[in-house]
């Protein structure tokens, strides 16, 4: 029996960005029974073998259309990801599942193949939400070193927020599951051995202990939650201790929220450990749009535009994640996003429009919204939006007071238009010494602006095959630029010298 895992993608640009983990996690949870995992290829696929197709709602369409392909072969099919782990029964009735697993994936995954081995798949296994020592390392030996730009390693997961657009909250939990640095640090030297110098911390949270966490526990005498707390943070600085011993070519990126700002021991750590950028949901710059998401623990205004630039003083290039659709914006609001997002000095940005995700609270609210009888596209509920063939979604999902859709589709790109115009990007790039620095920033630029603005808003699907074939040819000349030498003697990191270790911020 061959084991395959696959990524299911409607968008290849022959060049990938980033490594998905999961599938280098899976193989890694894979008995040595099974042999090595097969990735990406359901041409390979044999009576009895089993399939692992990992989908999230944007990718679940296309991971269906698989997960019949690989069952009429005579494989046994196993969804996993966030969508499978919503709705379990779509992936049966429309992917051809033999089985689901619900939540982490790291324990449950080698009961299931056992099962399939045995002819007695269960419809579901629940992986759950399992502790970090559990958290199964990636076999990076298996990944094909130019697919890739990035590699991807995740450090903690979980996120305390409670952000109502989004699911992570709700997925994997509250609670910062925080991986040892020894593992974490295994993994990125191995990475860096095998030639990855790009590395993506794909954490949820990057800071998940703000200073105002550890003040409250303080004002509460809450000693037990204070050393909770003080024990998270302390493994975060002995983490960056450990990365900031790492050869000087390496460059990390993460997610962040921005409250890490006011934590400037915290940023100077990042840049010590080469965390070189973070993404950063800004979402909105006025306090009526904070509030339509639940973050008001963001900043706005004036304050707003301190926040981003002390990651910038303090050696953290910010890619800036901005939402439109929300109900208080205005027509106004998209020209002074972009002016927020110039002046507070973000290196990147993202202007996504509101979408309903399932898992979130936003989801639910719209989908109680539309009633019993939603609106029909092709057949299908609009509720079940992802099954709608994707030349017929609707690119916006919400009624808003004042614009019409097509005002906040238009205007949204016309801010991508204008966020990443050759004359903004190249004043931008003025923080580069070198003109070759420059004009690979340019490039990077460029590429990122095609995959994400045009292919997510265009209406017109001549612009969007043109993106992608633009972003094919960029990709060669990056990948180039994102290799590394291998270094195969590369040393494992040594823990954090005392005299680096981590106040409390009391
Ligand atoms: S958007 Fe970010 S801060 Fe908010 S819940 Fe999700 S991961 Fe946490």
């Amino acid at each position: 029996m061959n084991v395959h895992l696959i990524n299911p993608s409607s968008v290849s640009f022959g060049t990938a960005v980033i490594t998905p983990r999961w599938q280098y996690v899976l193989a890694a949870a894979t008995p040595k029974s099974f042999g090595d995992p097969i990735q990406m290829d359901p041409e390979q696929i044999q009576p009895g073998d089993a399939v692992g197709i990992g989908i999230h709602t944007a990718n679940a369409l296309r991971g269906y259309e698989i997960g019949k392909i690989a069952r009429e072969r005579g494989a046994y099919v196993i969804f996993g990801g966030i969508h499978a782990t919503l709705y379990p029964q779509e992936a049966v009735d429309l992917g051809g599942a033999h089985a689901v697993v619900k939540g982490d994936g790291d324990i449950a995954w080698a009961k299931a193949l056992e099962d399939c081995r045995a002819g007695t798949p269960k419809a579901v296994y629940v992986g759950g939400q399992i502790e970090a020592s559990d958290f199964v390392a990636a076999r990076w030996d298996l990944v094909p070193r130019d697919r890739y730009m990035w590699a991807s390693v995740q450090t903690v997961r979980g996120c305390p927020k409670h952000c109502s657009f989004c699911s992570v909250w709700r997925t994997d939990g509250q609670r910062p599951r925080q991986r040892t640095s020894d593992v974490v640090i295994e993994e990125i030297v191995q990475l860096r051995r095998l030639g990855f110098r790009f590395v993506a911390l794909a954490d949820d949270n990057f800071y998940p202990v703000t200073q105002t966490d550890i003040k409250l526990a303080t004002a509460q005498k809450n000693t037990a939650r204070l050393s909770e707390l003080n024990a998270i943070r302390d493994e975060r600085f002995e983490l960056m201790s450990r990365l900031a011993q790492l050869p000087d070519d390496m460059v990390f990126f993460t997610q962040i929220t921005m409250e890490a700002a006011e934590d400037t021991e915290f940023l100077d750590a990042m840049k010590a450990a080469h965390i070189k950028g973070a993404l950063v949901g800004v979402e909105a710059v006025t306090p009526a749009g904070l509030k339509d998401v639940y973050k008001d623990f963001n900043l706005a205004g004036e304050d707003l535009i301190e926040r981003l630039k002390t990651f910038r003083r303090h050696g953290v290039h910010v890619l800036g994640s901005f939402i439109f659709g929300l109900p208080s914006d205005r027509p106004e609001t998209f020209d002074a996003t972009v002016a927020a997002a110039i002046s507070a000095e973000v290196t990147f940005a993202q202007f996504v429009t509101l979408s309903p995700y399932p898992g979130t609270v936003d989801f639910i609210k719209w989908e109680k919204g539309l009633g019993a009888n939603p609106p029909m596209i092709a057949g299908i509920p609009l509720t079940r939006r992802w099954l709608i063939p994707q030349n017929l979604r609707p690119k916006l999902y919400w009624d808003h007071p004042v614009m019409s859709a097509e005002e906040i589709r238009s205007r949204t790109q016309a801010v991508w238009d204008n966020f990443y115009s050759f004359n903004s990007i190249w004043k931008r790039s003025s923080f580069i010494k070198s003109k070759r620095g420059r004009l690979a920033f340019v490039l990077i630029s460029k590429i990122y602006r095609q995959m994400y603005a045009d292919t997510g808003i265009a209406t017109d699907s001549a612009r969007v095959s043109r993106s992608r074939e633009w972003v094919r040819w960029l990709a060669i000349p990056c990948r180039r630029l994102f290799a590394g030498r291998p270094m195969p003697d590369l040393q494992i990191p040594q823990m954090a010298a005392p005299a680096f270790a981590a106040g409390t911020g009391d």
